[in-house]
């Protein structure tokens, strides 16, 4: 079992708790940014209404920047004010709307979530952070923290990747942020902190101080409201980790929330220090080839074939140009070939793989997939009958296909 951690790394001081607080919440009234999800959960006095505002905004904002997530909120939020609204669209047009947002599955799952309110929990959202974790799909610990603090005023505190920033700073925690006893010993603290009268706030406020003030790469310590609590800062200052009264100091390696003794204290990184994380994984290279196939429309226009993707899995339900992923290493002649066998399969007939002209190659980042997509065209004269027993498929004109559910990465190709 890890060893306790030292109690220079915890919030056990009930004086500096409420003043921390007292800083944060003072500084947060002052500079919050006006931001379309506060502004309708300050507003909106029917607490399920208020839980779906909150609930949407914190599953667009996974992994999402908030400059992003602004304008889909919105659209969003006017096509489906209640999740009673959400809960009769249709998965395509759940997907129309999330097309380029990304992590298509959170689309998907905040649907299926509104049906089982609706159908199995009479139309109302849980009301604590437990019960909205134990009961919707795709709420995790995170989003039901958030919820129930900012929607229901549950005293409960959250964690996500701006609040590990900033609290491993402000208790010089130097273990592997990303390690599950970590993620636990920062729980526990964010309970502790979590403003009793005012916990939404105070959550909103340790967040935005994460995404404003106490950034990655330049913090702004000069100007942040907690820099006397901090003590990344003040060992940055004073060169040494701040004397903590009747405690004995950590014992290298001897603590669970120390840095390794590997890789002590840098003083020309100063308070970004920390957090630290193991290192990640490369993300993995996979190839696939794609082929825009092309055919006049019954007004002359150009017609592009789309084809949708299985149900589960990456980018599940979304449309396509006709794909093949390959394996490593190929030749270019034999790329062509074996998309030429591929699209043989959709079209019934058989296509010359000297026919398919390259196009070139398009990069797109997923998290964990590096994907290098290799484009084809082919012109097609006549018309084609496509197989009724492979996956769906359609012809679309290129107005079309910006408003269909593609990912970013079919857009790019
Ligand atoms: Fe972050 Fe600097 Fe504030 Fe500490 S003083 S919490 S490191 S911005």
């Amino acid at each position: 079992a890890p060893a306790p951690p030292a109690a220079r790394h915890l919030f056990s001081d009930p004086a500096e708790v409420e003043a921390l607080r007292r800083n944060l919440l003072a500084w947060y009234d002052r500079c919050k940014r006006d931001l379309p999800w506060r502004a309708l959960a300050e507003m909106e006095p029917d607490a399920d209404r208020r839980g779906y505002a909150v609930w949407v905004s914190e599953i667009m904002l996974q992994q999402t920047q908030v400059a992003t997530v602004i304008d889909y909120y919105n659209r969003w939020m006017q096509k489906w004010p209640t999740l009673q609204a959400l809960a009769q669209a249709s998965l395509e047009e759940v997907n129309e709307l999330w097309a380029g947002l990304g992590y298509y599955s959170r689309g998907k799952r905040l649907q299926e979530a509104a049906r089982k309110v609706v159908s199995e929990l009479a139309g109302q959202m849980p009301r604590t952070a437990e019960d909205l974790q134990k009961l919707l799909p795709g709420v995790g610990r995170y989003t039901a923290g958030a919820i129930a603090s900012i929607s229901y005023g549950q005293a409960t505190g959250v964690v996500d990747g701006n609040v590990i920033r900033v609290l491993c700073r402000l208790r010089c925690i130097g273990a592997d942020s990303s390690s599950p006893s970590v993620i636990d010993r920062l729980w526990d603290m964010a309970n502790v902190l979590v403003d009793r009268s005012r916990p939404g706030d105070f959550n909103q406020a340790l967040m935005e101080l994460g995404a404003t003030v106490c950034v990655p790469k330049a913090p702004l310590c000069g100007e942040c409201p907690v820099k006397q609590h901090c003590q990344a800062w003040r060992r940055k200052l004073f060169g040494k980790p701040p004397p903590v009264s009747d405690v004995e100091d950590c014992g290298v390696g001897d603590c669970s929330l120390c840095p390794p003794a590997t890789e002590p204290w840098d003083s020309s990184l100063g308070v970004t220090n920390f957090p630290r994380k193991a290192a990640k994984k490369p993300p993995r290279a996979m190839r696939t080839a794609t082929c825009v196939l092309e055919r006049r429309g019954c007004h002359g226009a150009p017609e592009y074939l789309i084809v949708q993707r299985p149900s589960s899995g990456l980018l599940a339900g979304l449309w396509e140009f006709p794909s093949l992923p390959l394996a490593q290493d190929l030749q270019e002649e034999k790329e062509r070939e074996e998309l030429a066998d591929h699209l043989q399969a959709w079209m019934g007939r058989p296509v010359a793989a000297k026919g398919l002209q390259f196009i070139g190659e398009v990069i797109h980042i997923f998290s964990h997939i590096h994907q290098t997509y290799v484009v084809f065209s082919l012109h097609l004269d006549g018309d084609v009958t496509l197989d009724p027993a492979l996956s769906p498929s359609r012809w679309v004109t290129e107005e079309e296909f910006h408003a269909s559910a593609v990912s970013t990465a079919m857009k790019k190709v």
